[in-house]
């Protein structure tokens, strides 16, 4: 099957549009991208040089929705079906994964790291893993407004904070703090909120506050105007009004800067929870034994286990959470301009790259 697209050759170099070819092996399928998210992890291996597992030329993308149009041997029962493909592909197999720690799979695969990525056509992925997607009907659209590109975002902005929650083990009446509400953190404001947490936002941008004060969050701060200590005053005001106690509190850090994981460091408190979501290069300085002063429990996520998605892609159907106003589409001919964009700014909502008939 015939195959274009956008290839980063080396870095430092605009990403260029390239025709392959290739055809889905035992249980692999051939999936025509519906849209495809462009994520920070993206713009950290372009410009940042953060290398990515197969060398380039690679084609980025790794939150990819779309339909299966070609399928391996074993994968058959795929073809035709609309999906959404898993930014983590754990093998299933080995021991990480017989142990439930797909996250950590040595042979996972990562469209756009491990194997060329979502930013073209077509892409070529394992079928374990896929999430299938409930029939939108004709228009490809739901009731709930949600089309099937939209959904791209699933792959990864939506599943990673949930399945940051879902380790946090976030329950109603918990505390919920999220440092950056961009992308990641915007949704994983609106996820913990639907599980009946109280919500804090933290951010620089009052845009961004004031967009997720009605998808959620209860309380917003802008980190711009106060220090960490007037924040942390601020947050445990809120919890003590609602008679939260501190080992109640979970905090999301998803700015992926060294200020923001800085404040939410700053922000634990006696039994509470720090968990990593963003990722900088960047070291940060931080008194570490206040994990061990405050009992308190500090931990990383990387993506989400397959096996969460279909109740993702549920909450979102159901309309609990709202993906659309945090979709931005763009044509995928823009790929490189919207690189540019991203990096000396940031948007709004999440962008999605669709790719041209
Ligand atoms: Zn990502
Ligand atoms: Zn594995």
């Amino acid at each position: 099957m015939r195959i274009e697209s956008w290839v980063v050759e080396r870095l430092d170099h605009p990403m260029v549009l390239l025709t392959r070819d290739e055809e889905p092996g035992p249980g692999e399928v051939i999936v025509k991208v519906a849209g495809c998210g462009v994520c920070h992890t993206d713009l950290g291996f372009y410009y940042d040089h953060v290398p990515t597992r197969h060398p380039f030329p690679l084609t980025l993308g790794h939150e990819i929705s779309g339909t299966v149009v070609a399928a391996g041997a074993g994968a058959g029962e795929w073809l035709g079906k609309p999906v959404v493909v898993p930014a983590v592909i754990p093998c299933g197999t080995c021991a990480a994964c017989q142990a439930g720690r797909g996250q950590i799979c040595p042979k996972q695969v990562f469209p756009g790291n491990d194997v060329h990525g979502g930013f073209g056509t077509h892409v070529k992925v394992p079928a374990r893993g896929l999430c299938l997607v409930p029939d939108l009907g004709n228009a490809q659209i739901n009731t709930a407004g949600l089309s099937l590109e939209a959904l791209a975002v699933v792959a990864d902005a939506v599943s990673t904070p949930y399945a940051a929650i879902m380790r946090a083990g976030v329950q109603a009446g918990d505390l919920a703090v999220w440092v950056g509400v961009g992308g990641v953190g915007g949704f994983g404001v609106q996820i913990a909120a639907a599980l009946g947490a109280a919500v804090v936002a933290i951010d620089l941008s009052d845009d961004r506050l004031t967009q997720m004060a009605s998808h959620g969050a209860a309380l917003t701060l802008n980190s711009r105007e106060s220090d960490v200590k007037t924040l942390r005053k601020k947050v445990r005001e809120f919890a003590d009004a609602r008679k939260i106690p501190s080992w109640r509190m979970k905090i999301f850090e998803a700015s992926g800067h060294p200020a923001g994981q800085a404040l939410a460091f700053g922000l634990l408190g006696p039994g509470a929870l720090l968990s990593v979501v963003g990722y900088t290069a960047s070291p940060v300085e931080v008194r570490l034994s206040n994990l061990m002063a405050f009992d308190a429990m500090a931990m990383g996520n990387w993506g989400c286990l397959p096996e969460h998605y279909p109740a993702v892609v549920d909450l979102a159907l159901a309309g609990r959470i709202s993906l659309e106003q945090f979709v931005d589409r763009r044509p995928l001919s823009t790929i490189n301009s919207v690189f540019t964009e991203l990096h000396h700014g940031s948007a709004r909502g999440r962008i999605v790259l669709i790719p041209e008939a």
